[in-house]
């Protein structure tokens, strides 16, 4: 196993030079970013360079925050378009039980090294990643370096081994091995956050979930858990009736919560993760929960969730998710045989859920998710002359109706340059590529 970003010292300054800069109000203009230690240090025209910056040329290219993803599994990198058309049982056997079950601490590192490329490479700089294929010390082990390695930043949300049911013995030594084998990182950057994934009342006894929640909570760990997906009613409910609700709690999918589960999340400070692609397609509800989190005033972001089975395209996710809300409320005046009046919720309101939302979400609101002086130097830069992202006067628009992964030209992530003129640095894509390829051949030959 290689380090392919170590822990490299302070970067070099940055001065990105005359591109189209999405700024917090949504607007762009044109403007230089200045990055100093890691963080966004001036924005204008020009900024105040004193001389020593590398320049970039942003000319003809949009410079937004970087994309947050807010639930993604990225243990299943490796697995990339390993399943489709079933729904969430089958899946859980096929992909999860299937082919992750036998994984070593080898296959975690490059299935997540590789998960954070195809993250990476398509713009995203912040993700969730929820872990629940970790068996031994070796597995947290290689997952927090392939996360580190790769220079994303993240919060790991540990989940033991899923298809270890309800043998949670271990669950209490290993989360307490994860945050001493984080602490004894803490010479990086700060990158690499923690909280812990738990099953939740779908998939757990009230007796354990009260085990659960009290682990995190003493060990100060954030709480993610897959909530409210068809089929599995009550989450919320059975969490408020043991008192466990709080807002250290995100709700993944949430597409079927009731409005008391809606009011109680809401008022518990809860906050929630929807996952369109695999919402919709995988049947875990009608449409993703996006419009519901927003009017009740729920903090909520998007999620790839599983790239066996989706994209790794945020930019896909926020299309799907304004076409599945307009089509939800649309679908009222248009049962009644009329045209809509009027649209709820604009193509800003989903970037912002793949930007600032989801920063919110992972607690790292004061820190990414905009283009702001002070804050974190993540941030990528979208190729504006190719002709899908040309446009008459509005490239934040056209970004959002056309951009894909191809599209990002830079990416870089506290101040590190991750990619450049569209290709990974560091060698990262080949270093994870060779981890990506044994890892497969190692899968592969035990299923036969
Ligand atoms: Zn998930």
């Amino acid at each position: 196993m290689e380090v392919v970003v170590s822990d490299t010292p302070v970067p070099q300054p940055l001065l990105l030079r005359g591109g189209h800069v999405l700024f917090p109000d949504g607007m762009s203009r044109i403007a230089d970013v200045l990055i100093r230690d890691g963080r966004i240090a001036g924005l204008g025209d020009p900024a105040a360079a004193v001389g020593d910056e590398e320049i970039i040329d942003a000319a003809d290219q949009l410079v937004m925050p970087g994309l947050v993803d807010t639930h993604r599994h990225m243990w299943l990198g490796s697995l990339a378009a390993s399943s489709s058309d079933i729904t969430l049982f089958p899946y859980a056997q096929q992909v999860n039980e299937g082919l992750g079950d036998p994984f070593t601490a080898e296959d975690v590192y490059a299935g997540v090294l590789w998960g954070a490329v195809q993250a990476i490479n398509a713009g995203v700089t912040t993700v969730a990643d929820w872990a629940h294929n970790l068996g031994s010390d070796a597995d947290i082990d290689a997952n927090l370096r392939a996360l580190h390695d790769s220079g994303i930043r993240a919060r790991l949300y540990f989940g033991g081994k899923a298809s270890a049911g309800g043998d949670y013995s271990r669950y209490e030594a290993q989360t307490r091995h994860l945050q001493a084998a984080h602490a004894a990182r803490r010479q990086d950057d700060g990158r690499i956050a923690l909280g812990l994934a738990l099953r939740g009342p779908s998939m757990a006894t009230p007796a354990e979930n009260e085990y659960e929640f009290a682990l995190a909570r003493e060990l100060g760990l954030p709480i993610s858990l897959h909530a409210g997906m068809a089929g599995l009613p009550g989450t919320v409910d059975q969490l408020g009736r043991q008192d466990l609700l709080g807002p250290d709690v995100n709700y993944v999918h949430a597409n079927e919560f009731t409005e008391q589960e809606w009011k109680q999340v809401a008022e518990s400070g809860g906050t929630v993760s929807a996952t369109p692609t695999v919402d919709m397609t995988m049947g875990l509800g009608t449409h993703p929960a996006v419009g519901a989190a927003l009017e009740h005033g729920v903090p909520v972001g998007l999620g790839a969730d599983t790239v066996a089975y989706g994209p790794s395209d945020l930019f896909a996710e926020m299309r799907l998710a304004l076409a599945a809300e307009r089509s939800r409320t649309n679908a009222q005046p248009i049962n009644r045989g009329e045209m809509p009046a009027e649209l709820r919720h604009g193509h800003l309101d989903m970037l912002d859920l793949a930007t600032r939302g989801g920063a919110r979400v992972l607690g790292f609101a004061d820190q990414v998710g905009e283009i702001a002086v002070g804050r974190q130097a993540d941030l990528i830069t979208l190729d504006l002359s190719t002709p899908h992202l040309d446009s008459f006067n509005n490239p934040v628009l056209a970004a959002f109706l056309s951009a894909g992964p191809r599209d990002v030209d830079t990416v870089i992530v506290g101040g590190r340059i991750l990619k450049r003129r569209g290709t990974l640095t560091n060698d990262l894509l080949q270093r994870a590529r060779r981890e990506v390829r044994s890892s497969r051949a190692r899968i592969r030959g035990r299923s036969l």
